[in-house]
């Protein structure tokens, strides 16, 4: 099927799969080989080695590429893999700059593995795209974002970022995990590459871990696919079914954690012994105005710190919750609860997290699809 003549929801069910040759099984089977036989040396059916192809890693790629409006589709054993796929599109000398408030093991790839392969990476804040232009140079090639950010959910203009990085022929990638396809579309926008932890919402379900690229070009998607190939970090076909099934549900999924987030947002709000609520569906947000042109919907990602800031105070709430159960993740249909500055953003110092707003009481939800009352007394309970 084409990419734009479903509209998003029928594409998640359909696009990429097809009755199967052998039998007209509805779903894709998980060809779960390593090889594939040949009538005679090169006399095949397109597929060679396992690594290079797998029809049910094909039938997940052309999904991905539909639900993101783009040509192209590459599945990686996790968002990590991906990541790294990325920046080794690279070479020595290379400049990145990158959004100041992102993903920790990002950072951490960029700082403690890439960075001594000679790749220079500048993390700045991108409230205001146009700080961009000041630390672009002769050697930049690459601009990084993530938005809505992580966990201290901040809003990156992704069109204004696609018109710099367009003006001086820069990637743009965009990092859409935490806004999902259901609410944001990336490569609409200027977007160059759009990159998923599809572990978090596209698999849904916590039970996968497993990464995505979505590209139009054609030379990109070719170096791309090359390094999948090459460096070898494919996933399995059990997984790429995982996420295929997951992408079946992925609107109606989103617009449960949207209603339970908007609720749980302003149920926090209006508790005495919390501080500040991170939610970017509030129109006091700093960014709203830019969440409301490029989202379709503002999810179920909340931040909150507490008035009396420390961490001891933290982990009180997240050791007293019973519903939300205290792990790293996100986008899964239960409730997680979370401590960005021992787990999740460990790896980055403390000078560097408070400085960027990221303080010791933070904690971060993933509001599930449960029945909202029963989220919202367990809240209570914990908060006291
Ligand atoms: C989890 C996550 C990643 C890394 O993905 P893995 O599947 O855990 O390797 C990257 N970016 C964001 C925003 C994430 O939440």
């Amino acid at each position: 099927m084409t990419n734009k003549k479903y509209k998003l929801n029928t594409k998640m069910i359909h696009a990429g799969v097809s009755p199967d040759p052998t039998t007209g099984a509805i779903m894709t089977p998980i060809y779960q080989t390593s090889t594939y036989v040949q009538a005679g040396p090169g006399d095949h059916k397109g597929y060679e080695y396992a690594r290079t192809q797998n029809p049910t890693r094909d039938a997940l790629q052309s999904s991905l590429a539909a639900i993101e409006n783009a040509k192209y589709g590459l599945s990686f054993g996790s968002g990590m893999a991906a990541t790294d796929a990325v920046i080794k599109l690279l070479k020595p000398g290379d400049e990145v700059i990158v959004s100041n408030d992102l993903y920790g093991g990002t950072y951490r790839v960029m700082t403690k593995v890439f960075a001594a392969y000679g790749i220079k990476f500048h993390f700045i804040g991108m409230q205001d795209a146009q700080d961009i232009t000041k630390h672009i140079n002769s050697n930049t090639k690459m601009i990084w974002i993530e938005t809505p950010t992580n966990p201290l959910l901040n809003v990156i203009d992704i069109e204004a970022c696609g018109v710099i990085a367009k003006k001086h022929d820069l990637i743009l990638v965009c990092d859409n995990t935490f806004a999902s396809p259901y609410l944001q579309n990336p490569m609409d926008l200027g977007a160059t590459i759009v990159l998923h932890s599809a572990t978090k919402y596209l698999g849904g379900h916590s039970d996968v871990v497993h990464g995505a690229l979505v590209m139009n070009d054609a030379g990109l998607e070719e170096r791309l696919r090359f390094i999948q190939n090459s460096c070898g970090a494919v996933p399995g076909p059990h997984d790429c079914w995982l996420v295929l099934r997951g992408i079946k549900t992925l609107h109606v999924r989103m617009q449960r954690h949207c209603e339970n987030g908007e609720a749980i947002a302003k149920y926090l709000r209006s508790h005495a012994k919390v501080g500040k609520v991170l939610w970017v569906g509030f129109e006091d947000h700093p960014n709203h105005d830019i969440a409301k042109k490029q989202m379709r919907g503002f999810g179920g990602m909340i931040s909150f710190t507490l008035k009396n800031d420390s961490i001891d105070e933290a982990v009180k709430v997240l050791k007293s919750t019973k519903l939300f159960a205290l792990a790293e993740s996100l986008g899964g249909v239960e409730s997680l609860i979370g401590h960005p500055a021992t787990m999740t953003h460990a790896s980055i110092p403390r000078e560097e997290r408070m400085k960027n707003g990221l303080v010791d009481s933070l904690i971060r939800l993933s509001v599930g699809i449960e029945d909202v009352d029963d989220l919202i007394d367990d809240l209570k309970h914990a908060i006291g």
